[in-house]
């Protein structure tokens, strides 16, 4: 593996995205001899599963899952890795598909140790993106605890180049001139595993994101409960950090909506639940009110779901959430419309947690490079293209669905490489 450890060659797959969906696809079609070309527009491999706390259904951390795809493209000589990269172009046809390739610098190079004293040197800050800016981390950075590759990067535009990092360094890792690379590679076929992003919160004006630091969202709920997260795992209430004794979760918020997300983002009611099992971990005593259309817990997770409805602690309220509104002691006020009843419901609470859906990452980009798209922009896969998608590019999935999807397209795109 390594970005740099060989040069380009011609034939095989490209895979663009390295998340667990692209991770899969790569491994499947290089591991019965396929020539794979990975790219990844982050310092790091494995998307947003590197973001979750825990990832059900066995409630591990992601690492457990991940850590053994990175051992197994170490140890594979077929697949060549390009992290900050991104396709420029691609012209040619199904078959013979030339890709222009656009790599940003990391300012860092492949002698990096990870021994972290530049970080110590480095004067400058910037908002750390990993954790959804709830915390810093310095303009020099390990994207997080477990990434990989295991190489710091610069973000340059929090850097002063004060060259403090390049005096802290023993290693001559630091290239403060290193510049932006483009070039192109040979493929017979492409795999776009592009994954998803969060459903920007402040597009729902009524659910005031904005307005209270009290009001997260579900990934940054995952980071507050993750031990390599801005808090050290405890969850607390952004802004004062308090301990919440009461917590609502915001289901559907912009899914299933016209104005917004108008389909089912799949993973929401499972993602919430599990964030629920978070909250009772560290207080036991804590109201949670969880507010939903239906719940949708599909096959083997509705024994997740029925362990929760029992527990006496947890309300759950069948009403589209209506207002978010501030209050004066840090908290908020969720006001929904009790669909059963027919009563108006205001629930006081310290946190309110909105369960924003996924959204495709290549949302209107992907036409450039000849990629079909349906109307919520999710990736077709088009055989006579030789072109497929895999995870949560193609649909909102779980990562169990993700890798049964990746390894479909790797399958079509070794069958189109052989052609
Ligand atoms: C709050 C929440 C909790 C969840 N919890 C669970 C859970 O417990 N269990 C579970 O099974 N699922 C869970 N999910 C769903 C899970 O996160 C997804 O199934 C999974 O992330 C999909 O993986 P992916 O590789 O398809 O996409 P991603 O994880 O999005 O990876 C895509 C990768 O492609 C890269 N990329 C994007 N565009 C480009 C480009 N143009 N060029 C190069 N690279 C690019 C991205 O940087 C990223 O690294 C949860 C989702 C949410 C919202």
């Amino acid at each position: 593996m390594t970005d740099e450890r060989s040069a380009p060659g011609t034939g095989g797959v490209l895979v663009v995205g390295g998340g667990i969906s692209g991770l899969t696809a790569a491994l499947e079609a290089a591991e019965v001899g396929t020539d794979v070309y990975l790219v990844e527009r982050n310092p790091y491999l494995g998307g947003r599963v590197a973001q979750l706390n825990q990832y059900f259904p066995k409630l591990c951390p992601p690492s457990c899952g991940l850590e053994i795809n990175f051992q197994r493209i170490k140890k594979n000589r077929r697949i060549r890795v390009y992290t900050m990269t991104e396709v420029k172009s691609v012209a040619g046809a199904p078959g013979s598909y030339q890709v222009t390739l656009a790599t940003k610098p990391r300012f860092v190079n492949a002698s990096c140790t990870g021994c972290d004293a530049c970080t110590a040197a480095c004067p400058e800050e910037r908002a750390n993106a990993f954790n959804f800016g709830m915390d810093k981390t310095k303009a020099i950075y390990r994207p997080h605890e477990h990434s990989f590759p295991a190489r710091y990067a610069i973000d340059m535009d929090a850097c002063s180049k004060c060259g403090k990092c390049v005096e802290a360094c023993s290693y001559n890792a630091i290239e403060l001139g290193m510049q932006p690379k483009e070039f192109t590679v040979d493929v017979n076929s492409i795999v776009w595993a592009t994954g998803w992003n969060p459903y920007d919160p402040t597009k729902m004006t009524n659910l005031r994101f904005n307005d209270s630091e009290a009001i997260i969202t579900n990934m940054m709920m995952e980071r507050l409960a993750a031990p390599n997260g801005p808090t050290g795992g405890k969850i607390l209430r952004p802004g004062d950090q308090k301990e919440p004794a009461s917590i609502a979760f915001v289901q559907c918020a912009g899914s299933r909506d016209e104005n917004h997300l108008e389909y089912c983002s799949y993973i929401c009611c499972m993602a919430s639940l599990k964030q629920i099992s978070y909250v009772r971990a560290q207080y036991p005593e804590a109201k949670v009110y969880v507010f939903y259309i239906d719940l949708r817990t599909p096959g083997k997770y509705e024994k997740f779901r029925e362990k929760f409805m029992a527990d006496k602690n947890i309300t759950f309220i069948k009403g589209k959430v209506a207002d978010i509104i501030p209050e004066q002691d840090g908290g908020v006020t969720v006001v929904a419309e009790n669909a059963v009843t027919g009563e108006k419901v205001k629930q006081k609470v310290d946190m309110a947690v909105l369960a924003t859906g996924m959204e495709p990452a290549m949302k209107g980009a992907a036409g450039a490079f000849g990629v079909q798209q349906d109307k919520n922009g999710f990736i077709v896969s088009d055989e006579e293209k030789a072109m497929a998608s895999a995870g949560c590019a193609k649909k909102a999935i779980d990562v169990v669905t993700c890798a049964q999807t990746a390894t479909a397209a790797a399958l079509k795109a070794i069958q189109a490489s052989r052609r």
